[in-house]
């Protein structure tokens, strides 16, 4: 639950509002025993009920950050101000008592813990004074019985506690279900949109490839130029199973094989790989690899999966930037391969919009990378978490099981 405006339209919200102000000014002139009289509680009273409606007014417009802490407020000096100056209307305790309840209408957790928490306080502070300056016997209904009272206070905020509890646990879960459903009928869109592309991929890039295979094979070629060709051949490779790794993602299959991968030799084939890539900005890729640890993967997937991290850490270094790849093993028998860059680094904004199909800065960015890195971790048991910090750097920590947890397994 975003806004109660959005759950209400404007109109009935302005139209409750007016209700109240209506309300606010019976209360202000009819059978007011301090209308017309010279009484500074009055003006108080006046001036608070005017200020309270005038941000309920406003809220519409602003809705979020200072304005809902400016209602409550301005709630809070209203119905203290009823309480103080009004001790023949017993029931104004009550509006003090459910205070809090108005920041359960924003779903505002903050705001309701620090209004439930000053409220009380003002409470006692309030009963302090009217003790301290003789004023007890204005309030019969409360001095006569203060236990009544002080259980009934106690009760109402514990009452208050509650719906505010469940309500936020709900409404949290609700929130969680509706990003869920969200998520997957953006990945159902993502799945259709590449089934259609792929077709058309597909097609040149098995030309390509052809072509490519068989200029390896000619004797008539230098072989200098023929050494780019597995390489070129590779890449294509991995193309082609990118595309079907984005088919994947609107059918998910485990049909793959999979098998036991040397992370280092892993490892120091992407390294290899895009040292070039990383040439044409003068960074550097370095590589800190534990020798012996092996994980049970899809060999195609994990490389793929490599080369997402790495391009997009070579991606957002600067000239001259270095790109470490470590690998070890954790205590806890798993695999901990880390690609830490100094580049642009994200904002906490970036962070939580990546792994959105299609979330990309880049002008010629696909947006895709860091989606499919993240199913080919799940699909493997393992994790993935970014670090980042803007302009400093990001580190991309990945975990999976190692192989010898899989056997036992
Ligand atoms: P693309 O690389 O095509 O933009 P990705 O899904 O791979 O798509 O990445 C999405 C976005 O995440 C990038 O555009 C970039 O803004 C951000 N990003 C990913 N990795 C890093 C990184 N190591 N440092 C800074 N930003 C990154
Ligand atoms: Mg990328």
């Amino acid at each position: 639950m975003k806004e109660i405006i959005t759950k209400f339209s404007t109109k009935k919200y302005y139209i409750i509002i007016y209700l109240l102000i209506g309300i606010m000014t019976t209360g202000l002139v009819v059978k007011n025993p301090l209308y017309g009289e010279d009484n500074i509680g009055y003006y108080f009273h006046l001036l608070f009920a005017f200020l309270f409606a005038s941000c309920l007014l406003i809220y519409p417009k602003y809705k979020k950050g200072i304005i809902r802490w400016l209602i409550v407020i301005m709630a809070t000096l209203l119905f203290y101000t009823l309480f103080l100056i009004y001790p023949e209307t017993g029931s104004t305790i009550l509006l003090i008592y459910f205070i809090p309840t108005i920041s359960i209408i924003f779903f505002d957790k903050k705001l309701f813990y620090a209004s439930l928490f000053i409220n009380q306080i003002l409470i006692v502070a309030t009963v302090i004074f009217l003790v301290n300056n003789g004023k007890t016997s204005l309030y019969p209904n409360v001095t006569s019985d203060p236990i009544g009272n002080i259980v009934t206070f106690v009760g109402s905020q514990v009452f208050i506690y509650f719906i505010f509890h469940f309500t936020s646990d709900r409404i949290t879960k609700m929130q969680l279900y509706y990003e869920q459903v969200k998520h997957s009928e953006r990945l159902k869109t993502t799945g259709e949109l590449a089934a259609a592309v792929a077709h058309e991929i597909r097609n040149p890039l098995t030309v390509v490839k052809g072509y490519l295979q068989l200029y390896e094979q000619d004797k008539t070629l230098d072989e200098s130029m023929k050494k780019s060709l597995p390489l070129l051949i590779d890449e294509l490779d991995s193309a082609e199973q990118v595309i079907s790794q984005l088919l994947s993602l609107s059918r998910p299959t485990m049909d793959q094989n999979t098998e036991s991968v040397d992370i280092e030799r892993a490892i120091n084939s992407v390294a290899e790989l895009l040292q070039s890539y990383g040439i044409l900005n003068e960074n550097k890729i370095e590589v800190v690899v534990e020798a012996g640890s092996y994980i049970e993967i899809n060999k195609m997937e994990l490389h793929q999966l490599l080369v997402n991290v790495v391009k997009n850490a070579i991606e957002a270094s600067k000239a001259g930037g270095t790109i470490l790849i470590t690998a070890k093993k954790l205590k806890n028998e798993k695999i901990e391969i880390k690609v830490i860059d100094d580049g642009v680094g994200m904002s906490e904004e970036q962070m939580t919009l990546l792994g959105t199909p299609f979330y990309s800065l880049k002008t010629k960015g696909t947006g895709l990378g860091v989606m499919i890195c993240n199913n080919i971790v799940k699909k493997y048991n393992g994790s993935i978490k970014y670090e980042s910090l803007k302009d400093c750097g990001t580190t991309v920590a990945i975990c999976f099981p190692s192989k010898s947890i899989l056997h036992r397994g």
